[in-house]
């Protein structure tokens, strides 16, 4: 299976134009002092790996580690979902939360999934797969540890309008990233319709019955209608919801998945 083809066809040329915004504003900003940019972007690794480790050890303060003794049939649905997307070692944490959320993170082996506690109650086995599949694509994609990099980047801009351009071009490959990601979701759920209620159930919360889902797909359908949603979405990490979704169809009916979900079989 080529994981490569899980990839948004957009991420990687945003990725470029960011990282050639990101020199740019260095070159611009920075001047003279030109010669001090490798060693300030080398600080900011470390500064950026730092922060990610002080989070990781924060969220392991509260988090439960899911093993195969301690929540045998999440463990072995997070192993198959795994298994499809090929990741390699990584562990998972359940994070006692309110929130919908869930996110990977880390730069080295093994990598971190974390789910908050409310997904398990409102969601199926699909719709986790779906959610897993789609944290763990960040990690097979390599999303985890350019966002890591680049984003302890962004946290530092040189100046105020370095800075709104860092965020605008980051953001922009961020929201590339979540649709490579949502591919990888759907690969390892197999279901568009379990994938879709996942993405619904993240905005709506719980979801119950078709009408409840029709009805939470209508007020989505309507997001993108409004220049104020369009504006805030070019300021945000994640498209919008209507948007994941449509790409999510696009992709489901394409060549490439039907190719990689037969790999998988
Ligand atoms: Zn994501």
């Amino acid at each position: 299976m080529r994981i490569s083809l899980l990839r948004d066809p957009s991420e990687q040329p945003i990725l470029i134009v960011t990282l050639l915004v990101i020199l740019v504003v260095f070159v611009l900003v920075a001047g003279p002092s030109l010669c001090l940019v490798p060693l300030g972007a080398v600080l900011i690794v470390v500064l950026a790996y730092q922060m990610n480790q002080a989070h990781h050890r924060e969220i392991m303060r509260s988090a439960t580690r899911i093993t195969s003794q301690s929540a045998p049939s999440l463990a072995r649905l997070a192993a198959e979902c795994g298994q499809t997307l090929n990741t390699g070692p990584f562990e998972l944490y359940v994070l006692p939360a309110r929130q919908l959320n869930a996110y990977t993170f880390g730069i080295s082996s093994p990598r971190v999934v974390v789910l908050y506690s409310p997904l398990l109650k409102i969601m199926d086995a699909s719709e986790l797969s779906f959610i897993l599949g789609h944290e763990l694509g960040h990690v097979v994609l390599n999303h985890t540890w350019i966002n890591t990099l680049l984003g302890g980047m962004a946290g530092m801009p040189p100046s105020l309008g370095g800075a709104v351009i860092f965020t605008f071009a980051f953001r922009w490959w961020n929201r590339a990233c979540e649709y490579s990601s949502d591919r990888a979701g759907l690969l390892a759920c197999g279901s568009l319709e379990k994938a879709i209620s996942a993405l619904v159930k993240l905005v709506a919360g719980d979801v119950n019955t078709q009408a409840e889902l029709d009805l939470a797909l209508q007020v989505l359908d309507a997001q993108d209608d409004s220049p104020v949603n369009v504006l805030a979405e070019s300021l945000a990490t994640h498209p919008m919801m209507i948007r994941r979704i449509e790409k999510l169809r696009e992709f489901a009916g394409s060549a490439e998945y039907r190719q990689m979900a037969g790999a998988g079989k």
